[in-house]
Parts: C-alpha cells; structure tokens; sequence
C-alpha cells in the first residue's frame, strides 16, 4: 500500500447548524477511516509518540490491533494505561503530546492517534462495556479528594490494585472540568458519565455534596484512612481589576460553563438556573476556556461574540483546533485589544465596555511580548455580557484548611515528583499541584500517585 502522507480527516458538523445546538461537533472516526488511519503507522521500534503520551499507552500495538480489525482487543491494550479514553481521544491536545513525536510528523502528518483512541472506545461503547473483574480487597483504604481526572485515575489504578477507594467531591456530579468545565458539543456529558461508570464498577466509590475542609478535614480523613490523595483542581478564577467587574451580566468563564455546562442553564425554566442570554458578548481572554466560553455563548443564541485579547494571534494560547472552529461559528477576534472599564446601565448591567488598543513590546517573564497600551487609542464597544477568562489559581479550600500542607506562591500544593505532599500519608496532584494544565497530565499524576501510594500501603 502506498504511504498516505495526510492525517484521515473526520466528519464534523457544518458551523451553519451547530452553531444553533450544543450537539458534538467533531463526530469520530467510520470503520473505513480508522482502518486507513491505523495503516499509517509505521510500528517503529523505538515508539517515540509512547514517550508524548503521560500515561504511556503501548501507542503501537492498540493501533495494529485496530489495523487487524480487533478492536475488542485494542480498547483492552489502551485500558491498561488509560480509563478514560473515549474522553482522551477526544480532548488531549494531542499535538503537543502523542502526536507530536509521531516519525510520520517529521516529513507528512503525523498518524491520528486520538482520533484512533477514540474510536476504539466509542466501538466499546456502543457495543457494551463489560463489566470489569473486581480485584480481592487488600484491606487498606484510600481518600480521593476531588472527582477530576487526577481523583478518577488514582482511584481507578488503586481500585484495580484492590484497595478500597472513596472518592469526595464538593459537586452535585464527578467529573471535574470534564463535567462543569469542557462543553457538551466538545465532550458529550453521557461519554463522561459511561467513563466515571467503568471507574464505579471498578470498585471506587463516590460520595458527592461533600466538601473537605468544610464537612470532614484531611487530618480526620486520615483518622479513618491509611492514605489520601488530594485531586481538587483549578477552579478559582481570576479577574482583570478594572471598574465595573462586579456588575450584572460579567461572569467569570468557570461560573458562566458550569450555569451552562452543569446546571443547563440553557434549557432554564426547565431545568432551575438561568443565564443571561446576551445578543452581543465579550470574552476576554484567547485560551481553551475563552475558545469554549464564546462558542458557549454562540449556542445561547448571540448575535455577536468578540474574543478580546491584548496580545496577537501568534501568542494566543488555544489549540489551533479550537481556534479554527471558533472562526469558523462566526467569533469574532478582537487582538492586540484589552478593557479599561465595563459600564452599566441604570439597573447595574452591563450595556458598554471601555477598550484600549495596545502594541507589543520586549518579551516578559513568560517569554511573550508584553503588551502595551497606545495612548489615546480608547474606544467604546457595545455589549451585554462579559465573560472573563484569562485563567484560573488552585482551589485554595483544601490548602488552607489542612495544617502543615506545604503551599507554593500561587497557592499550588508542592509534592515531589511522585506527588508526595509536606504531610505523612497524603499525596496531592493534578491542577490542584501544577495549575491549570490538561486532563491528560492531571490524569499522568494520579497515576503516578496510586503507584507511589500502592507502593507505600504494601511496605
Ligand atoms: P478538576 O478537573 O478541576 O477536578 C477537581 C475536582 O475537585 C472538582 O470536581 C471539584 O469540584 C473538586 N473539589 C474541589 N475542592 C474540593 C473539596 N474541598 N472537596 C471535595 N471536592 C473538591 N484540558 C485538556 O486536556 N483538553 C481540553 O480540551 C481542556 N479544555 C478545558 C476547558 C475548560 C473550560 C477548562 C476550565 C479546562 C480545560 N482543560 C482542558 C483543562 C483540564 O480540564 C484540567 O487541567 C483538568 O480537568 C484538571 O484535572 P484535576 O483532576 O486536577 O481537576
Ligand atoms: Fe495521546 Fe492523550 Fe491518547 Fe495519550 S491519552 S495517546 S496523549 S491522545
Ligand atoms: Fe506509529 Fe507514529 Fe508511533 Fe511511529 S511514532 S509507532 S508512526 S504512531
């Protein structure tokens, strides 16, 4: 067969109609795509693409196993790595992990690794996942704090080692930013709830509307525990400091996804929390969440949604993916731009927001040019929702509240490289020990953990 330079493409829906429902965009990979993609591959010895992988799934060999058609037994090879990989395959950013060590990328595109991860879990799916054998009890018994994807993974690798796991979760629903966070037309809630299912089935259990440092302490977990993990995320926005943040009709991006995302606010009054649909909005900010809040309120039903961002488009930092389909639904980007003030009406909401438009300077500390405001550049635009998403700091609950936790600057537990924290029995990992970062690494870290913790319960 001859070498197919170019990465298979997958269907997706038209922007015309998604952009009117919050059904998945990308919609995966035929029988016949998959097969095509898998012969891309080149089985190289050395698998450089298993090194770009954080939970090192055996990359190769679940690719010829799709490539000889025996996709039961590909999903079994990812899973013994992975225990979320319908949610893998479809929001890691794989050009910056797995796929950007594919050999094939040097001279084509690299084999679409994701797109191949995701179709052997969703042909598991759709055929019935098989209940998973329970491992016999050691005995032991761990606390996860947090349902994210750093809590489900060390409670899953702990599970199938045969320790007893109770995962605690503040929210009505586990799942973290997989549930509150990334939006149902980028990551289906019921793909979420299958994969948390297979983690429940492996033996963990979850107990929700549980808040530690508020209903039980870390040092009372570990009373009853012999060792906790600490998996609480990233959730704690930030705001810009300008006039007018605390108006009617600003959110933060994490409260405007979760009213959406959890509490589908979209469908209110059915379902019981609102959200102001607003006609013309801003989000500010150029990352995943702004990607994700503006196409959000695209859906709602805006009629124009701006992305502010005060540097360039070569220093936005999204995926490129996520950029293109914004573009694509209508966003508008609104560059080298950033507010001054957001003004409101005579009943406290927003009707306006103050701009500045800014040049680039030297590079700052984080090696971007810094940007900087043109005097007498300012302008009005006309808006009535803010959205603002320029980044999230460590829940900080957890880290207070626990005496002798060891807590960096920007309030990130410190652990070691295995994610072991300051205090005797507790690892911690994920956002929570990184800051904001990715599902995939968060998940990297809870497994490292369960194996240091495994390690520890069997000494
Ligand atoms: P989280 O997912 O934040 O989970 C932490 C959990 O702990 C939450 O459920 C929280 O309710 C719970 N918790 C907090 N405090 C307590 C407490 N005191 N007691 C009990 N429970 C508590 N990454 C990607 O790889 N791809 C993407 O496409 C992507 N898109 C994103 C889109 C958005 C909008 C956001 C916000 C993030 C996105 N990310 C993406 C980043 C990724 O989701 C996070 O890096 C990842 O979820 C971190 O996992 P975690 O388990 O550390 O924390
Ligand atoms: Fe690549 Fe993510 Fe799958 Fe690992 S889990 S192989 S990084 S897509
Ligand atoms: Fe296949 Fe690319 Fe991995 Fe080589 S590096 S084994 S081509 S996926």
């Amino acid at each position: 067969m001859p070498l197919i330079k170019e990465k298979t493409k997958m269907k997706e829906q038209d922007p015309k109609k998604r952009i009117k429902n919050f059904h998945e965009v990308a919609l995966g990979y035929s029988l016949e795509d998959a097969l095509k993609e898998a012969s891309r591959c080149l089985q190289c010895k050395d698998s450089p693409c298993v090194r770009g992988c954080p939970v090192n799934i055996e990359i190769p060999a679940f690719i010829k196993l799709i490539k000889e058609g025996k996709f039961d037994d590909a999903i079994k090879k990812i899973k013994e790595k992975n225990n979320l990989p319908a949610i893998c395959g479809r929001v890691c950013p794989q050009e910056n992990q797995c796929e950007k060590f594919c050999v094939m990328g040097k001279k084509f595109e690299p084999v679409g690794i994701g797109r191949l991860e995701r179709f052997a879990a969703d042909w598991e799916i759709k055929k019935g996942i098989k209940n998973p054998k329970k491992t016999k009890s050691t005995g032991k018994k761990v606390a996860v704090v947090g349902s994210g994807p750093a809590g489900l993974t060390c409670a899953g690798d702990l599970v199938k080692l045969g320790h007893e796991v109770t995962i605690f979760e503040s929210l009505h629903k586990p799942g973290g930013v997989l549930v509150y966070g990334i939006p149902e037309y980028r990551l289906p809630k019921k793909i979420v709830e299958i994969e948390i299912d297979y983690i429940k089935k492996l033996g963990a259990e979850i107990k929700t509307d549980f808040v530690i440092g508020k209903i039980l302490s870390v040092e009372e977990l570990l009373e009853e525990y012999d060792a906790v993990f600490i998996g609480t995320g990233a959730g704690l926005p930030r705001f810009l400091g300008i006039p007018g943040e605390n108006l009617n009709g600003v959110y933060s991006a994490n409260e405007f996804l979760t009213r959406v995302n959890l509490m589908k606010a979209y469908l209110f009054p059915e379902y019981d929390t609102p959200v102001k649909k607003g006609k013309r909005v801003a989000v500010i900010g150029a990352g995943n969440v702004a990607m994700d809040s503006a196409r959000t309120a695209l859906r709602l039903g805006a009629e124009k949604v701006y992305i502010v961002y005060r540097r360039s488009e070569k220093e936005m930092p999204a995926r490129n993916e996520e950029i293109e389909h914004a573009k694509e639904e209508g966003i508008e980007f609104m560059l080298l731009t950033t507010p001054t003030e957001i003004i409101g009406d005579e009943n406290n909401w927003v009707k306006q927001m103050k701009c500045i438009k800014m040049k680039l300077g030297e590079p700052d500390e984080s090696g971007r040019r810094r940007p900087i405001p043109i005097e007498g550049s300012e302008f009005p635009v006309d808006v009535d929702i803010v959205v603002i998403a320029i980044g999230q700091s460590p829940n900080p609950l957890v880290p207070e509240a626990t005496k002798g936790l060891k807590i960096a600057k920007h309030g990130n537990i410190i652990t070691d490289e295995n994610g072991r924290t300051s205090l005797e029995r507790v690892w911690a990992g994920g956002d929570i020990a990184t800051g904001a970062a990715t599902v995939i690494a968060a998940m990297g870290a809870g497994k490292k953990a369960a194996a240091d913790i495994h390690k520890f319960l069997s000494e």
